[in-house]
């Protein structure tokens, strides 16, 4: 699927590609058609799932439609529990508006900060994202009206809640016009959203989407820094000091994966490569003896490796780095299952270093590096 069959405007698709976005995530592919349709969205969704381009798209494919605001009544109004969200949430409708033919004013207000710089840049705004407390100080100010709103985004419900808004929230809702379309983003679903649920949303779309994969904590991982040359012996010393039964590696391409398995099976090692090459035939009959036992080292790619469903794997190697942090978490996540704990293994050249350090940021977990000059990979 990609962000064009969703018939977006070709100046939004422009601001969705500066972003580098490829591809929609699952919240937005069920949000986007279901909010421009102008249904009301409960989505339970947390931060790093898109949500925010998920209502963000939409909306600004509406507001195009629209003469430019130029008074103080906003159009769209987006309620978030904190400043942080506030400027991340204004943020995503900055630069996917960039390449808009004409602007779309998007503000952000939050309370800790002087009231009267934001009250003189209020007016002509469109879309406003707001805490609960500074809005209703902006509105007592008379800087705002709600009287005309479209579309109210309620982000990180749940975190609005736990942090004593809800009489702001609904002092708010008050000020709204009736006739509007309604999204709630939550991560859970309490007996207070349940409340707003059903008294502020009107027959909703629910979209439910997993929470990002999180690495295991009985995964211990460790990266190996060496060459692209000694790569392969280094993997078959690995193999062969550990003593692994059983072993996934993971290559970037078909061509790597039976170059690896080539050259394992030359030094004695059995192995079999998994990859999109291969009949379905073949690769059911590769994954039966690999979880039997037969197969001592399987090189899969990342697209064969979905459907790969072994209960325990004590070791996973990334002979490549993958391109997305996503993957990474995603490959490592084949061992460590179950209770028992697993190893993973990285091979980074040199060039891999950047790469690798941003892995582990987004990955939130420092992974230790092993210099590999000292090893004598001789005979491996
Ligand atoms: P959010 O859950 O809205 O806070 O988004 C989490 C992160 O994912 C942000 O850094 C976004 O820029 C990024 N993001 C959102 N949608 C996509 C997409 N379709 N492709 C790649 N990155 C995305």
């Amino acid at each position: 699927m990609s962000f064009s069959s969703f018939g977006l405007s070709s100046s939004l698709l422009k601001g969705i590609q500066a972003l580098g976005y490829s591809s929609p995530y699952p919240v937005q592919q069920q949000a986007i058609p279901a909010i421009l349709k102008g249904r009301d969205v409960l989505g339970i969704a947390q931060t790093g799932s898109g949500k925010t381009a998920a209502f963000a798209l939409p909306i600004l494919e509406k507001l195009l439609k629209q003469p430019v605001a130029t008074n103080r009544s906003v159009k769209v109004l987006v309620l978030v529990p904190t400043r942080e969200l506030a400027m991340q949430v204004e943020e995503t409708f900055y630069n996917l508006s960039i390449h808009l033919p004409h602007k779309i004013k998007t503000m952000a207000v939050y309370g800790g900060v002087s009231i009267n710089p934001q009250m003189m840049k209020l007016s002509g705004t469109a879309v406003l994202v707001a805490t609960p407390g500074r809005l209703l100080d902006l509105v007592d100010h008379n800087a705002v009206k709600l009287s005309e709103v479209e579309v109210l985004v309620l982000d990180e419900a749940d975190k609005m809640l736990n942090l004593g808004f809800k009489e702001e929230m609904d002092r708010v809702f008050s000020l709204l016009p009736a006739r509007r379309q309604n999204l709630l983003f939550s991560a859970t679903l309490g007996g207070d959203i349940q409340t707003i649920v059903a008294t502020q949303l009107h027959n909703p779309v629910t979209i439910e989407v997993e929470a990002e994969a999180s690495v295991p904590e009985l995964i211990d991982q460790v990266a190996y820094q060496v060459s692209a040359e000694k790569k392969g012996p280094l993997l078959r010393y690995l193999i062969r000091r550990e003593n692994m039964e059983q072993v996934l590696v993971f290559a970037s391409s078909i061509r790597t994966a039976d170059n690896i398995v080539g050259k394992l099976k030359k030094n004695g090692i059995e192995a079999a490569a998994l990859h999109g090459d291969k009949s379905q035939g073949a690769r059911t009959e590769v994954l039966k003896q690999f979880k039997a036992g037969k197969i001592r080292v399987l090189v899969a790619t990342d697209l064969a490796s979905r459907g790969i469903d072994i209960k325990f794997l004590p070791y996973v190697i990334n002979y490549e780095l993958p391109r997305s942090p996503k993957d990474y978490v995603h490959r490592i996540g084949r061992t460590g299952r179950a209770e028992a704990s697993g190893k993973a293994i990285s091979l980074i050249t040199p060039e891999d270093a950047h790469h690798f350090k941003i892995i582990q940021k987004k990955m939130g977990k420092q992974v230790t590096i092993v210099q590999t000059d000292d090893l004598d990979l001789h005979g491996a």
